[in-house]
């Protein structure tokens, strides 16, 4: 039987882009861990792993990346999947939060019956960088009823204190830049 691929193995999936979106970013691509079905696979057991014992009912994921690693999450916790998107992209009646970036507003949104007061909620995505977005997403969970147990991203940009914005969540992230 062949070892189990390690966190150095995922880590050499992903692509540093520079300058991407815009000069001074250091963009961290997974589309090469997506090209490669053991090491992704190997990515998605070790995001879920810390959360198999939390009775997690819904996944949470964040557009657009969050998509690629909340699905296989949410099927291997068997828990529903619900997609937090940018504006004007949901169909169906949805709750909105704002949230402040460098310059201006971002926003999220999410259907309003897609979580409730008994569900116990995983937060997804693929970077976890300033905290903004993930704490957005976080206060729109809970303003809809729902607990939120956690999140798990695949990469953390520790520089940026991220976890700083999340006081009080559980983080969870594979792949650590300092
Ligand atoms: P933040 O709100 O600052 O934590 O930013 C998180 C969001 O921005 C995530 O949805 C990421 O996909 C994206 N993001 C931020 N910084 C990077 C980066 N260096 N490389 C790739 N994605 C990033």
């Amino acid at each position: 039987m062949s070892q189990p691929l390690t966190l150095q193995d995922i880590s050499r999936r992903i692509r540093d882009v520079p300058d991407f979106p815009k000069p001074g970013i250091l963009f961290k691509d997974i589309t090469p861990l997506l090209l490669d079905p053991k090491a992704f696979r190997r990515a998605v057991e070790l995001m879920t792993a810390p959360f198999r014992g939390d009775r997690i009912s819904r996944v949470v994921s964040i557009e657009s990346r969050g998509f690629l690693l909340g699905a296989p999450i949410a099927l291997a916790l068997e828990a529903g999947l619900v997609p937090m998107r940018k504006p004007g992209k949901l169909p169906a009646e949805r709750g909105r939060v704002e949230y402040a970036l460098e310059y201006g507003t971002d926003a999220l949104e999410m259907h309003s019956d897609a979580v409730g007061a008994a569900d116990r909620v995983l937060i997804v995505d693929d970077v976890l960088a300033t905290g903004g977005t993930a704490a957005a997403a976080a206060q729109l969970v809970r303003k809809h009823g729902a607990g939120v147990v956690g999140c798990t991203f695949l990469i953390e940009l520790d520089f940026l204190h991220g976890r700083g914005r999340l006081t009080g969540e559980r983080i969870e992230a594979l792949l650590h830049y300092t």
